[in-house]
């Protein structure tokens, strides 16, 4: 019975994603390392919508330099044959760490210096990585994407540092996009909240639900102890997904969800009906996504997902979300 199911969803490959009533949807594949695209490729992914670059820094000695992370980067873009690759720049820090190097104790390196906010401290190190990135921009269609953006400043910063990185690139004569797309990932409930910020900055979006349900819930997404805790359907996570999408869809800038929450077919229905159009997961949940959407009608979905922001205990949003799956 699975090797059959499976058999039909293979089928699902070369069909194009899209609603009962024939909405366009993207889905694109979360990839960790080069060699992961393989997989994204079978799948049929629309692009890469999230590749988490710190992998090529996590378990070995030495760092990658830039001609290192160029062919990896260059890898990916070639493999994608013209689809959309968004390269996130390194998310180290908390849960990602390098090895062998001292660090201090801290009791919440989740809300230490991570991601972006550690890249702007080392720019040297960034440069490098966005040197290597912009030089994969010639050979097809790159995105960068900016991890755990808080505040307009830090992305004003990240703005002039890859400024420089392109101004260093034209001084040695080396070709790049110069219109390459710039994002910020949406995962710090400040982020969420204070959307307008980002507006004119960047050019697109990208909601990472692991860390918004983390530092919405204050929920470390590393223990164990409080994982049952962890809850998607909190109706505060609820509500910060569906201001998100409902504010970049006003303004027109593209948004996409790249979190677990992508890839769970239990929730497409609910993204669908909140207004989300472009989902970023890990290649292996791709068909059974896809699926789902195939069978969605998205005017009845939209009404239940609305209806779903409104309630506030947790049984009742459970057989709701049971309601909109039916069928
Ligand atoms: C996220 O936080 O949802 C995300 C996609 O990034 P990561 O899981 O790599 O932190
Ligand atoms: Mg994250």
């Amino acid at each position: 019975q699975i090797e059959l199911e499976r058999q039909k969803l293979r089928r699902l490959s070369t069909t194009r994603p899209q609603t009962i009533d024939g909405t366009p949807v993207e889905l694109n594949a979360n990839i960790e390392l080069p060699d992961d695209v393989i997989e994204a490729d079978e799948a049929g992914a629309s692009g890469i919508g999230l590749f988490r670059t710190e992998f090529l820094f996590m378990n070995r000695d030495t760092l990658p330099n830039e001609e290192e992370q160029f062919e990896a980067y260059r890898k990916v873009v070639e493999s994608m044959h013209g689809l959309p690759v968004t390269i996130r720049t390194y998310d180290l820090g908390a849960d990602k760490q390098l090895d062998g190097v001292e660090r201090p104790m801290l009791q919440n390196p989740a809300l230490g210096l991570r991601a972006i906010r550690l890249c702007l401290t080392e720019p040297r190190r960034f440069q490098i990585q966005l040197r290597a990135i912009l030089r994969a921009s010639n050979y097809g269609k790159v995105r960068m994407l900016i991890p755990m953006i808080s505040g307009a400043a830090e992305v004003d910063q990240t703005l002039q540092q890859i400024e420089l990185a392109k101004a260093t690139l034209t001084a040695k004569g080396i070709p790049f996009d110069p219109n390459i797309p710039v994002g910020g990932m949406i995962e710090v409930p400040a982020a969420a909240l204070a959307l307008r910020m980002f507006r004119r900055k960047l050019d697109f979006l990208s909601i990472g639900t692991n860390d918004l349900i983390q530092y919405t819930l204050a929920i470390d997404r590393t223990d164990d102890s409080v994982a049952h805790l962890y809850d998607p359907l909190h109706p505060a996570v609820l509500h910060l997904i569906a201001l998100v999408i409902s504010g970049a869809n006003r303004t027109n800038i593209p948004v996409a969800l790249c979190g677990e929450m992508a890839g769970d077919i239990k929730l497409t229905r609910l993204l669908l009906g909140l207004g989300l159009r472009q989902f970023s997961m890990h290649p292996g949940q791709m068909l059974a996504v896809k699926q789902e959407v195939l069978r969605t009608n998205l005017s009845s979905v939209k009404l239940l997902a609305r209806r779903m922001l409104r309630i506030a205990d947790p049984e009742r949003m459970q057989n709701m979300l049971d309601r909109l799956n039916a069928d």
